[in-house]
């Protein structure tokens, strides 16, 4: 394609208008055009082997700087809206961002997508097409609120297709419609995102904030992601997605199987179903009914063939996002999965004895995680120490069962995406420094440790730093209305909010500091703590934790006595654009979950791939980070998992006697509920989190305090010594290519779905 000529053709033929002419918004839908068009020339992989990607979640963020450069057109791009005067970086903000995902695990779906893509192996991903996606966060009176978020407009990168189906229901029945996205692989490759729609959708049912009829199913289907499950509604809401989502990915399956020609009995020769967390769970038993219903199979043979077909990945060990579903429920929504269910139950109940592995429990629930253990070839956790746990302790009766089925694949992001898009000073100094083969082999990034010595390229990396935190004061002056220094250490924690990742303990260190700072100690240099995150609706705590930060914010920022050495902000809405704002500029990368908790994180590995250090536990892949770095690259801190877990084992965490035994933890603590916080903030939000961390405390804030704050004070110093940072920084990007997806997904391949 003639970039320039076709740019120009498209600007003409939609607004009448050379580019030089053309709006930002217009520019949008000229290049979205012309990026469809791209992509056009492409041929979708193929193969007489493809692994199907279902997932509820597809956090694929903006796309059309990521599929600009995957197309090789981006700095040709670039280069002509350049000399009209315009940027990218302008033009993207026309981008709605489709929120498809809640964090960690929508935004390794779609990391994965591209690698898939990318490795040129014939694969599709199979989810659904929420119309407003995670709600858009907004701040008022220091609380979050939820508001809808339209993403969806006439014209973007969906693509209608006249694929439908009838999805049977035990009260009705929905038309499904699938969209598709295309997934443009670096350089080479073209895949399909398939997203199912409800045909009968509305809308309008959407009142204030977030709030509709949950009982609505015709017409609330796909209008949110994960709607708040807090209540009988929603939990059945959610069971209509997922077998909405499972049926239609199946019948799409055994269409195409058909379509060229195979016979469904080799369904496990042609197909590898890979199923993202449990909530893709039901396509198991939903393949045996198709199977056994309409193909003639007996159950034996469909249950075979199905069990050869699908892989589980495990996202979890928290025992609350291991998902039961009251047998009652299923009844009602899916009652004909219902006698499969059953069916499978009691082979296994018949096989063994122990009723921990057992599909159906004493309180009729369904444990869906079960199903994908016995019913599967494959059970993959996330990261090494994430694997070990699920194998030796939380799920070691399957893994007795099973253990050739147990396998780990630690998690990866895509650089195409977490470099190469977010962070163009640094691309540009690699392809400089280093030649430009590692965007396709990132291995060849430890060609970067032969200049660790190297006075030039680590100043160049401290002003690449500098310069990207000037950006990105620059972009939350304009959204959140808060100036900062760029001057300042840039100490970032940023994800979904819960307990278990303990912003409440960087929260406390806060407090700690302002402390320090009004009692007359100063830092030596200015720092600024920023958070990102949104919390559960229905997650009271995890509010209350915002809450705490949104006040200190207020009243830190506007303490003259400490705002000089001492900032806070939490950005509002946090999502991928927002990440890839951040995540360049930042110095230091927050990983603080409870060590055993977070089974492998991926912001970590996008922190460290652009430069930042991580002050982190040792937990999910901070392990393998800390292992490839070495201890003078990492700031590791805090109770190991060993620890941790026999805690729990023997139930002996009392965080009340840490609370009374350190002058320390206590100020901090009781700064919550005293009289600054309480002018400023709510009684009821502060007392309640006050409570919460000295009468439970579940992931152990308290426990690992003190020696948080050791580790921080330690980095801060550690800051000053310039060479030191500097060759930290170095280190880190060196040695960041095991974290790419494209690793983590040739290993899935190697060991998993053989294509
Ligand atoms: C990478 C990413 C996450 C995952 O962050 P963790 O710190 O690994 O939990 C969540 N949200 C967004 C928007 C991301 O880009």
């Amino acid at each position: 394609m003639d970039v320039r000529k076709e740019f120009d053709t498209l600007a003409r033929k939609l607004y009448g208008r050379p580019v030089k002419q053309c709006t930002s918004h217009e520019l949008f839908h000229v290049l979205l055009q012309l990026a469809k068009e791209a992509a056009g020339e492409r041929k979708v992989t193929d193969g007489d082997r493809k692994i199907y990607y279902i997932s509820a979640e597809f956090l694929i963020g903006k796309l059309l700087s990521n599929n600009l450069i995957n197309l090789g057109i981006y700095e040709e791009v670039e280069e002509i809206l350049k000399e009209s005067g315009k940027s990218l970086t302008e033009i993207e903000e026309e981008e709605p961002e489709p929120s498809l995902g809640n964090g960690g695990l929508g935004r390794l779906a779609a990391c994965f997508m591209d690698s898939i893509a990318t490795l040129g192996l014939a694969g599709a991903g199979i989810g659904l097409n929420y119309h407003f996606g995670l709600f858009k966060q907004v701040f008022k009176d220091y609380l979050q609120n939820a508001e809808k978020d339209k993403w969806i407009s006439e014209k973007g990168w969906l693509k209608k297709t006249d694929v439908t189906y009838d999805i049977h229901f035990g009260d009705r029945v929905v038309k499904s419609r699938m969209y598709d996205i295309d997934v443009v692989g670096y350089e080479k490759g073209l895949n399909k995102l398939h997203l199912f729609d409800g045909e009968s959708l509305d809308e309008s049912l959407v009142k204030s904030g977030i709030d509709f009829d949950k009982t609505d199913i015709e017409k609330n289907l796909t209008l949110f992601l994960y709607p708040d499950d807090s209540d009988e509604a929603g939990n059945l809401l959610r069971i209509y997605q997922q077998y909405f989502m499972v049926s239609n990915g199946a019948r799409l399956i055994i269409d195409e199987m058909k379509e060229k020609g195979y016979d469904l009995h080799t369904l496990d020769k042609h197909v590898a179903i890979q199923i993202n967390d449990t909530h893709p769970t039901m396509v198991i038993p939903e393949l045996i009914r198709i199977l056994t219903q309409e193909e003639e199979f007996t159950m034996d043979d469909a249950i075979k063939v199905v069990s050869k077909t699908c892989a589980y990945t495990n996202h979890t060990i928290l025992a609350e996002a291991l998902e039961k579903w009251p047998l009652d429920f299923l009844e009602k929504v899916v009652p004909v999965l219902v006698p499969i269910i059953k069916e499978l139950a009691n082979r296994v109940k018949k096989e063994h004895k122990d009723p921990k592995v057992w599909i159906i429990d004493d309180e009729k629930r369904v444990h869906m995680a079960h199903i994908d253990i016995h019913y599967g070839f494959s059970v993959n956790g996330v990261a090494a120490i994430h694997t070990d746990i699920l194998k030796n302790t939380e799920l070691n009766c399957f893994y007795k069962l099973y253990p050739d089925k147990f396998n780990n694949k630690t998690n990866g992001v895509t650089f195409r995406r977490w470099l190469l898009q977010c962070n163009r000073p640094l691309t540009a100094f690699l392809d400089k420094t280093i030649g430009r083969e590692y965007r396709r082999n990132a291995d060849d990034l430890t060609r970067l440790l032969a200049f660790k010595e190297d006075e030039g390229v680590l100043n160049e990396l401290e002003k690449i730093k500098k310069e990207n935190k000037e950006e990105l004061v620059k972009y939350i002056k304009k959204h959140e209305g808060v100036d900062l220094d760029p001057g300042s250490i840039f100490d970032i924690q940023v994800k979904r909010l819960h307990e278990y990742k303990r912003q409440q303990m960087n929260a406390l260190y806060i407090i700690h500091k302002y402390l320090e700072i009004k009692g007359g100690k100063k830092p030596e240099r200015p720092i600024t703590c920023i958070f990102g995150a949104k919390a559960a609706p229905a997650y009271v705590i995890a509010r209350d934790i915002i809450h705490l930060i949104l006040v200190l914010q207020e009243i830190i920022n506007k303490d003259p006595d400490v705002s000089p050495y001492l900032k806070v902000v939490m950005v509002t809405n946090y999502n991928v654009t927002y990440a890839e704002k951040l995540i360049p500029a930042c110095d230091i990368s927050e990983q603080i979950s409870l060590a055993s908790k977070e089974a492998s994180g991926t912001s970590n590995m996008k922190f460290m791939l652009n430069g930042a250090v991580t002050l982190g536990t040792d937990d999910g892949a901070n392990v393998e980070i800390h292992d490839l770095v070495g201890d003078d690259n990492i700031y590791i801190f805090g109770a190991d998992s060993d620890t941790v877990i026999n805690h729990y084992a023997k139930a002996d965490y009392v965080s009340k006697d840490i609370y009374a035994k350190s002058k320390v933890v206590k100020e901090a603590v009781d700064f919550i509920t005293g009289p600054l916080c309480m002018k400023t903030g709510h009684k009821e939000n502060l007392e309640r989190l006050y409570k919460e961390l000295i009468n439970k405390d579940w992931f152990m804030t308290l426990l690992d305090l003190e020696d948080y704050i050791k580790a921080k004070d330690r980095i801060f110093a550690d800051y000053e010594n310039r060479d030191k940072w500097r060759r930290m920084m170095l280190v880190n990007i060196s040695k960041a290519g095991f974290f790419s997806s494209d690793r983590t997904i040739a290993e899935y391949n190697r060991d998993i779905w053989k294509l």
